[in-house]
């Protein structure tokens, strides 16, 4: 078997190599040498696919309310400590025009997963006042857990385009210890839930929760052949975080340091982006939690998405999957501008007023027989991506 750092730079030089599931537990589990030859493969690949941009995606975080319960996140269900609230459609309004003002042109739209129609009634309200507001200009992401096929449907038509669930882990027994067993955390019904909005002309989402208790580096790389295979068009991915109200932080000892934890997430981004060069992958907000250079780090690894938050402080902070979450309180311009640099540090280019298609779902609509530019069957102009 070669070596792989010998294969990493044969990456980094354009050569084609295929990275084994041995080379991505090497990659993961190696001492810090790895590193320096897996940012330059990854960073090589992404230049000569994607090159140098930088995506704007701003985040409006809608409702904590969540009817699920899962081990991790602090908006469980039977979390009695959340004080919970639900965005009414001006307020998401108002945010979005403050975010098309200042140069963006993707939105995400994320909240708990809540089934009620009026709540999905108020969505479509959003995403239909985007579409006649915005056209063909703005990509609306919903990130809402796991929906029915037919809602689902209803969101795309109202103008909903690109669409985030992550599958927190590929491997059944493990997603079965961070979920309740209780038939609504279900891994086959999430799983089935991704293949339907991948079918179903959605630019297609998921990612994984990184560093999690129990968690070990051969099912990171499970995770990864999973997201090849699912042949996503975009990745979130970060490091699980402790959250006091939540039943994974009485584990919390066993889970790896936070270091450790943003390592992996960086090597997961790097592998990731080798393996699907021409993705979006996120540059997490629980990576800049864990480590005041997520960003720079992020890029670095190979993500070409940076989220600045437009929720309306007094909702901001009652949006707390973890403990420490940023809670930034510039104003967006300074924000934006503060990204800018900070892409720049690092060698890389802000594109604001881009809406940032990536380029596999264009060749995949394509091949398809849809519209490359990312029309959704039904072939309506606007919202989509
Ligand atoms: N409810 C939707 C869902 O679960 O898909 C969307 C919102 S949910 C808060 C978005 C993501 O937050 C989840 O997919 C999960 O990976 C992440 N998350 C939740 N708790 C976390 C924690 N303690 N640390 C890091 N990420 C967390
Ligand atoms: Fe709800 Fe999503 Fe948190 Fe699970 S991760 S409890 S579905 S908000």
């Amino acid at each position: 078997m070669r070596l792989l750092e010998e294969k990493l730079d044969d990456i980094a030089s354009g050569h084609e190599v295929s990275l084994e599931r041995r080379d991505l537990v090497d990659a993961l589990e190696s001492g810090p040498g790895v590193e320096g030859p897996l940012f330059r493969a990854a960073s090589a690949v992404l230049e000569r696919t994607s090159g140098p941009g930088v995506y704007l995606r701003g985040i409006v975080e809608v409702s904590n309310a969540c009817q699920k319960n899962c081990f991790y996140c602090g908006l469980r269900r039977d979390n009695p400590g959340v004080a919970r609230y639900t965005m009414n459609p001006q307020e998401v309004m108002e945010a979005l025009a403050h975010g098309w003002r200042a140069g963006l042109r993707s939105f995400l739209l994320q909240s708990g997963e809540l089934l009620g129609d009026d709540y999905i009634d108020e969505v479509c309200a959003i995403l239909s006042e985007c579409r006649s507001r915005w056209g063909d200009s703005v990509r609306m992401v919903l990130s809402m857990g796991e929906l029915p096929p037919d809602v689902l449907d209803r969101l795309r038509d109202a103008g909903g385009g690109r669409y985030l669930l992550r599958i927190e882990t590929s491997d059944r027994e493990l997603y079965g210890r961070i979920h309740p067993r209780d038939g609504i955390h279900r891994w086959s019904a999430r799983d089935a839930c991704l293949r339907h909005l991948r079918s179903t002309g959605w630019q297609t989402g998921s990612g994984v929760l990184v560093g999690f208790p129990w968690q070990t580096a051969s099912e990171l790389a499970g995770d990864l052949e999973y997201l090849v295979d699912l042949d996503i068009d975009m990745c979130g991915m970060g490091p699980w975080i402790e959250h006091q109200g939540t039943p994974l932080n009485e584990v919390r000892e066993q889970a790896p340091p936070r270091a450790r934890r943003v390592t992996l997430t960086l090597r997961m981004i790097a592998l990731l982006r080798i393996l699907m060069p021409e993705i979006n992958i996120s540059a997490t907000t629980a990576l800049q939690t864990l480590d005041p250079r997520g960003l720079e780090k992020g890029l670095e690894a190979g993500a070409n998405v940076f989220m600045p938050n437009l929720t309306p402080l007094k909702y901001r902070v009652n949006y707390n999957l973890y403990e420490g979450k940023t809670v930034v309180v510039d104003d967006l311009e300074s924000m934006i501008r503060e990204g800018k640099r900070r892409c720049e540090s690092v060698r890389r280019l802000l594109l604001p007023d881009d809406p940032g298609d990536p380029l596999h779902y264009g060749r995949r609509r394509a091949a398809e027989g849809g519209k490359p530019g990312g029309a959704p069957p039904g072939d309506r102009i606007g919202g989509q991506g």
